[in-house]
């Protein structure tokens, strides 16, 4: 693992584990969550990251999965038989996770559509079995962490986030724009564009200030308030 692949150790709760083009996350606490797993293969370096953080699989107590994407779930088989935390996914990524399928891409932007059949071309998605089924926002209070999971819909129907304080961990809610200025931008798959919109303004009204993405890294809240002043219809 290269510098540029190690998690930022600072002592934060939100902390990311870069897998190449994707990020997941743990929460830190007496009781930590981790959010995402990653592509298939990568477990070698989830599980890495996570004993650099003096971590193993068993100490995981919960897993949410932003929503139903292989490249956020291919490494839930590991996460599974190396912990025996409760995956949690969305009421409406419950029927891919459980068929080994992605859920909605529907592309926003021309590199969407170029990048589409590169991805049907690419890794099947594991099936898997969630043990928490989320429709509504849940406290992570039964897990040791003073946070939530809320559903923020748009990138997919069936999408979470994981807030701990000021900072949101979004998933695919964000990405970071490819060239130019390092700013955030709607991602390139949009399945309902309103309900994205509506996702973005309710976390800035729980008062989040940091969007920690998968694919990005991650912004402030001043960005994401400029971005939606700039969204078009
Ligand atoms: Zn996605």
């Amino acid at each position: 693992m290269d510098a540029r692949s190690e998690p930022p150790d600072n002592g934060e709760s939100v902390v990311r584990l870069p897998l190449g083009r994707t990020n997941a996350y743990v929460v830190r606490g007496p009781a930590p969550i981790l959010v995402d797993a990653g592509m298939p293969g990568q477990h070698g370096a989830l599980c890495r990251h996570l004993r650099r953080l003096g971590l193993d699989g068993a100490d995981i107590a919960l897993v949410v999965v932003t929503h139903a994407h292989v490249d956020h779930t291919g490494g839930l088989p590991w996460i599974c038989r190396a912990t025996r935390a409760p995956v949690a996914c969305h009421r409406d990524a419950t029927a891919p996770l459980r068929a080994g399928l992605n859920a909605a891409l529907r592309p926003r932007t021309p590199l969407g559509w170029a990048m589409l059949p590169i991805l049907r071309r690419g890794p099947r998605p594991p099936c898997v079995e969630p043990d928490l089924v989320i429709d509504r926002e849940i406290s992570l209070q039964p897990y040791g962490t003073a946070g939530f999971v809320v559903p923020t819909p748009g990138h997919t129907r069936g999408c979470l986030s994981v807030q701990v304080g000021h900072d949101a961990v979004v998933g695919d809610l964000l990405m970071a724009r490819f060239m130019g200025p390092r700013r955030p931008i709607a991602p390139f798959f949009l399945e309902d564009a309103v309900s994205w919109e509506h996702s973005l303004r309710l976390l800035l009204a729980r008062g989040v200030e940091r969007f920690h993405t998968a694919h990005g890294g991650c912004f402030e809240a001043d960005a994401v308030v400029s971005l939606l002043k700039n969204v078009t219809r």
